[in-house]
This record gives structure tokens, C-alpha cells and sequence, in this order.
């Protein structure tokens, strides 16, 4: 079947599994407690060569498209297991391939458990900046984010945050990672981030399909835990006298209601312009998708063989960049879908249909959507919960049902 879409986006972010094991048992973590469990055939360490193979098909691809820019993400499991030296090699290997020409920028995103001096003045050397994940105090973090004895992962995070946000390090800090948990108190887990000083703050929700639902999220779309959590934090974020942090969700979806584009993938509809380099030199979607089902994100194309262009035509890939053409019909008729962009893909999921749906978080981004758009337009925000104001049904009449 012909694809009658527009012409496919070169891909201009890459992200790399260099090691497939993590020190943390996160019970929450799409790589190690979701339908995929295809991290256990993998190498533990992404080899010199796929290292050399995936940095020649990145000059490649970039080259056949003429782009001068892009980044790479060194993911994992928890990529610090690779250790300083074989990191170092990674982004040097990368930047002599891609030639004097092209700017790659590289982003480590870690627990930050080994995060130590030596590791932080390799990434001071090559320019790596860091993002690093936590959910807020030791209370909320240590509900999910353990070792696999059981014990905290706080402190050490803690430590190694210390030393990122210190003067000597301070500019290769990227962020934090922080997974919603609707038992946490949303102000008090935002202003436990801040203590870190993070130039941005990057709250996830949880993942979740239509067949396996996130924690607290029903089928009643008059529910909407997501967006009361996350309102609670916008308004702690915008009434604050001068700029904390930055919040990316909701900043993105200013920016969308302001009429920009996002750069997420979580909301908008941006062309997503990103794939995966498994340790074994598989390439892959969008990491999430494990969460669907087994093999969701497999494409069958390897970096040995396959050129990233063979990947650019995948169905999912393509979806990803059609734009508004690339929605779920349901999604198509709400007004709300230029912002939220049907939300984030994975979450889409319901066995037997498919993809083909609006998000398992539907009510809440609706509600999300529709408070920031009240706020920005100066009226005050509907109440923290209950179902959609109808006062707001002209900008924002409601999601849909799947
Ligand atoms: S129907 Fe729901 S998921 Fe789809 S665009 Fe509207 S609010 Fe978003």
C-alpha cells in the first residue's frame, strides 16, 4: 500500500542502549517489568564494533539528508554500568564519524547512583550533559526506585546530584526525570526536585495501555487523577514570583497553545524523529512501546544490515509523523488534538484494536489542556476535580471515548 503522507522526517536523535542491565529493580520500568522482556538476550555491553557500526549508519543517514545536527542519547538499562572509559570511547568513536562537519550532542540519562567525580570529568571533557531520575524525597523514591535488595537508591542519588549541581559541573546538568505517583503529594514531590536546582524538571506518567491501565486511572473519563496532580503542580509553578524550574509538560503545552510546535513526544504533533540502537545493534521504536506487548518495538532491522532510512518507513514511525493525518479517527474530531497530539503512542494500546485509539490518558490530558488554556487566557482554573467544565466545551469539548 502506498504511504500517501508527507516525505519522512530524517531521523535526528539517536538514542543508544550502550548497556542493556541496570543496578535499580524501578518496579515501574518499561525495560525490566513490562510485557517486552527482550532485554535478557541481549549483550550486557554495546560492543566497539556495533559502537563503530551504529556511528557509520549515523553519518549515513545524516549525510543522505543533509543534516548537520543531531543528538545522542546514552540510555540503558542504567548506562553508567558501561563505565567512564567505554563511554568516553562511545561519544568520541561517534563525533570522528559523523566527521568535522556535523554537530552531535550527547545526553546521558542515569539513575545517578555511580555517578561519580571521574565519571562527571569524562563528561565534562566531551561535553556529555546528564539527566538523571528521581521521583522526589526519599519517601517518594523509595517507593519505586530501590535496589534489588530491596534498599534505597536515595542517597546515592542524592550524592551524585550534590556534585552535578555544584559550580564545576553545574553546566552539564540536563534535568530531572520524575515518575508520577499519584500517592505522592504533587507540590511536595516538585519542591523536593527543586532542592537540586535542576534546570528543568521532566514529569512521566506512568505507563500504561487501554489492557493494562495505569495505577488509578479508571475507565470513567469524569476521573481524572493525571490532570489534578499535575494542575496542582502548575499552580504551585506559575504562581511562584519569579521562574524556579522549568516544568517540560507543561511548558510544552503552553508553547502549543501559544501556537508554537512541541518538542516532545508526549504531546503536539511534531514529527517524532527518533530511534533506538539496542546493544546488540537492533534497531528499535520508541522505547515505550514495551510496555505494549512483546516485540512492539522490534522492527527487525539491525544496524549491521539496515540503513536508519529502512526504519523511517516503518508503519509506526510513519504514524508518528503524519501529523493530524496520523491520528486515531477519535482523536481527529477533538478539538483538543492540535495540543495534545493523542498523547504519548504507546499509551494508545488496546489488545485486539491496536494502536488505533486515543490515549488511556484521554480525560486527563483533556482536562490538563483545558486548565492551561483557561489560565493563559487569564480566567481561573475549574475546580481540582470532576468532569469537564462545560464552560470550556467551545475551546475544548472533551475526549473522546475509546
Ligand atoms: S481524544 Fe483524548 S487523546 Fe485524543 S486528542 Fe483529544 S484529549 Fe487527546
Amino acid at each position: 500500500m502506498t504511504d500517501a503522507g508527507p516525505a519522512p522526517v530524517p531521523f535526528q536523535e539517536f538514542v543508544l542502549k550502550v548497556h542493556s542491565r541496570c543496578n535499580l529493580a524501578c518496579d515501574y520500568c518499561y525495560v525490566y517489568e513490562m510485557a517486552d522482556q527482550s532485554w535478557a538476550r541481549r549483550p550486557r555491553v554495546m560492543s566497539a564494533e556495533v559502537v563503530r557500526r551504529t556511528g557509520e549508519r549515523i553519518a549515513e543517514h545524516l549525510r543522505d539528508h543533509g543534516v548537520t545536527e543531531a543528538s545522542v542519547v546514552l540510555h540503558g538499562g542504567e548506562p553508567l554500568l558501561a563505565g567512564a572509559r567505554r563511554l568516553e570511547h562511545v561519544v568520541t568513536e561517534l563525533r570522528r564519524l559523523a566527521g568535522a562537519g556535523t554537530a552531535l550532542s550527547f545526553v546521558v540519562q542515569t539513575n545517578g547512583t555511580l555517578l561519580d567525580q571521574d565519571m562527571l570529568e569524562v563528561f565534562r571533557r566531551h561535553d556529555v550533559r546528564v539527566g538523571v531520575s528521581l521521583d522526589g524525597d526519599r519517601a517518594a523514591t523509595d517507593r519505586h526506585r530501590r535496589r534489588p535488595d530491596g534498599a534505597s537508591s536515595y542517597p546515592a542519588t542524592v550524592r551524585a546530584l550534590d556534585l552535578l549541581s555544584g559550580p564545576r559541573y553545574r553546566s552539564l546538568f540536563a534535568g530531572l526525570l520524575a515518575t508520577v505517583d499519584l500517592r505522592t503529594d504533587p507540590v511536595r514531590a516538585y519542591e523536593a526536585l527543586l532542592e537540586f536546582d535542576p534546570p528543568v524538571v521532566d514529569f512521566l506518567l506512568p505507563h500504561g495501555t487501554w489492557t493494562d491501565p495505569p495505577p488509578g486511572r479508571s475507565a470513567d473519563p469524569a476521573s481524572t487523577p493525571y490532570a489534578d496532580w499535575l494542575i496542582a503542580v502548575f499552580e504551585r509553578w506559575y504562581a511562584a514570583p519569579r521562574r524556579e524550574t522549568g516544568v517540560r509538560i507543561l511548558e510544552e503545552i503552553l508553547v502549543l497553545l501559544l501556537g508554537g510546535a512541541s518538542r516532545v513526544e508526549s504531546v503536539g504533533l511534531s514529527p517524532a524523529a527518533f530511534v533506538v540502537v539496542e546493544t546488540d545493534g537492533e534497531i528499535e521504536l520508541v522505547d515505550t512501546l514495551k510496555a505494549a506487548y512483546p516485540g512492539a518495538a522490534a522492527t527487525g532491522l539491525t544496524v549491521h544490515s539496515d540503513r536508519f532510512d529502512a526504519a523511517l518507513a516503518h508503519p509506526a514511525v510513519r504514524a508518528g509523523q503524519r501529523g493530524v493525518a496520523g491520528l486515531p479517527g477519535a482523536c481527529r474530531a477533538c478539538p483538543a488534538h492540535q495540543v495534545c497530539g493523542g498523547g504519548l503512542y504507546p499509551h494508545r494500546f488496546r489488545a485486539g484494536r491496536g494502536f488505533d485509539n486515543p490515549s488511556v490518558y484521554c480525560a486527563d490530558l483533556y482536562r490538563l489542556i483545558g486548565h492551561l488554556a483557561r489560565r493563559v487566557a487569564g480566567a481561573p482554573g475549574p475546580p481540582p476535580a470532576g468532569p469537564p467544565d462545560p464552560a470550556t466545551e467551545r475551546t475544548v469539548p472533551g475526549p473522546a471515548a475509546a
